[in-house]
């Protein structure tokens, strides 16, 4: 399905394909980058992603696995758009991006199927649905 991501200040904007769906991370990395408890990925191919609209800042990081991640996100907001692995020698095959659905329009219907690095989960995650909740602020 065609979905549409937009950062917070509307510098970025973008398109891309993904299946309906999407994966929690539990990883420490998301949890600093994303100031929150865990991150929500679904996942496109380089190909399909088109920036519509600004530029891209990057920045890079060496994984627990010792591989290089290349992460994009808004230079001016510092929202998040995706995660993928750096280009290293020159290689020309096509990238997966590991996009942030928070980003994205289409969030309601990119729900989870699996969860991913529950070593470092937050123990109170599941107890979300015995909080007393209010519709807004
Ligand atoms: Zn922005
Ligand atoms: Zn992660």
């Amino acid at each position: 399905m065609e979905v549409h991501g937009r950062c917070h200040c509307g510098q970025i904007e973008f398109v891309t394909q993904s299946e309906p769906r999407s994966v929690i991370c539990h990883c420490t990395d998301c949890q600093v980058m994303s100031g929150g408890p865990y991150r929500a990925i679904t996942q496109t191919s380089e190909d399909d992603f088109r920036l519509t609209k600004g530029v891209l800042k990057k920045y890079y990081k060496t994984g627990d696995s010792g591989n290089k991640r290349e992460l994009a996100f808004c230079g001016d907001c510092g929202s998040h758009i995706y995660a993928t692995s750096a280009l290293e020698d020159g290689s020309s095959a096509p990238r997966f991006l590991g996009i942030r659905v928070g980003v994205l329009r289409e969030m309601e219907k990119l729900k989870p199927v699996a969860q991913v690095w529950t070593d470092s989960k937050v123990s109170w995650i599941n107890e979300f649905d015995t909080l007393p909740g209010t519709p807004q602020q």
